[in-house]
């Protein structure tokens, strides 16, 4: 089906400072799009339904609608807090609903789950991950969070993948006590060690502004390089995205590489490590748009899903 045929969706890709929001039905085609800063629940929800009310007067009504969201969020169908974010440490967030009022002004199915799931999900239908299964989605920004496809599906679980929080051994050397984790839940986590305030705290300078020789890259691609070691050994992934702005450091994609291959030490003989480790270890193909894409494909699919169940 070309773009033009396929029905719009419209997508919402919520996160601690900002909600994107846009209409479309993939990369070839938004009608729509805005930015609403994250204040309070109330205040934000009430945004984001006026843009899309407003969507819909000019440009038809949408069929559905996805949500990729900062969590944790609870994605149990049968729930009662299905569609909530629940335990955040967000102030003001804890225990918000955010699939049930759009639900019910739009009435059309909602396709929810986290932000990064959204991201690996956008990466696999239309970016540097297309039919890569299984395929792992890490952004390493404000905090670090992790997607994972599995056999065509996005993972979930008891909750779902918290792979920021991976343990890793502390940046080697120099000084134990300036190289704290900074997490306050672990003492030797990848977010408490690599996230851009780690970064900040740990060097006195935002991550943006240290040159690609500053030391700081050194200890930064060493706990991520150990963090991807471990997915790739639990997951065997067929290709892992780095993305997320400390990222855009593109010196790292090349550090991370070579030391995974280092970790590994030739104990996984397979040609994605062996020889093109420069395919397997990539940034996203959609820059910073996986999320945001990634919020459309999830509503493709509940929509597929609402047609399936009609069907039967
Ligand atoms: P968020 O995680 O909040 O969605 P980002 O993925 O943009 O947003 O991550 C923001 C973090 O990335 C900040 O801590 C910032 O210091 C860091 N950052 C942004 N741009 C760069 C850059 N060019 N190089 C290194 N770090 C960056
Ligand atoms: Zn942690």
């Amino acid at each position: 089906m070309s773009a033009e045929q396929q029905p719009l969706i419209a997508a919402i890709e919520a996160g601690g400072t900002k909600f994107v929001c846009a209409v479309g039905t993939g990369p070839d085609k938004l009608v729509a799009e805005t930015t609403i800063r994250t204040t309070s629940p109330r205040e934000t929800i009430h945004a984001v339904s006026r843009f899309l009310s407003g969507a819909k007067a000019e440009h038809g009504p949408f069929a559905a609608i996805g949500i990729g969201s900062f969590g944790p969020v609870d994605l149990h169908p049968t729930s009662a807090t299905f569609g909530y974010i629940t335990t955040t440490p967000k102030v003001g967030w804890q225990h918000t609903d955010l699939v049930g009022p759009l639900k019910s002004q739009f009435k059309v199915p909602v396709g929810f789950d986290t932000d990064v799931n959204a991201a690996v999900f956008g990466e696999y239908m239309w970016g540097a991950g297309k039919g890569c299964d299984p395929l792992v989605y890490i952004t390493v920004g404000t905090g670090i969070g992790g997607g994972v496809i599995v056999n065509g599906h996005l993972l979930h679980g008891t909750l779902h993948p918290e792979i920021g929080h991976l343990h890793v051994p502390p940046p080697p050397g120099r000084d134990a006590v300036m190289n704290e984790c900074q997490c306050p839940f672990h003492k030797n986590c990848l977010e408490g060690y690599a996230s851009g305030p780690a970064i900040l705290k740990r060097w006195g300078k935002r991550a943006e502004h240290l040159p690609p020789d500053h030391p700081a890259w050194d200890d930064v691609s060493e706990v991520l390089a150990h963090g991807v070691t471990n997915l790739i050994l639990t997951l065997s992934p067929r290709r892992i995205i780095l993305g997320g702005g400390v990222m855009h450091q593109s010196h790292l994609h090349a550090l991370i590489r070579s030391k995974i291959i280092r970790d590994l030490n030739g104990y996984l003989q397979v040609p994605e490590i062996t020889r093109q480790m420069d395919t397997y270890l990539v940034p996203p193909g959609l820059g910073d748009r996986s999320g945001l894409l990634g919020a459309i494909a999830l509503g493709q699919g509940a929509l597929r899903m609402k047609l399936q169940t009609r069907k039967r």
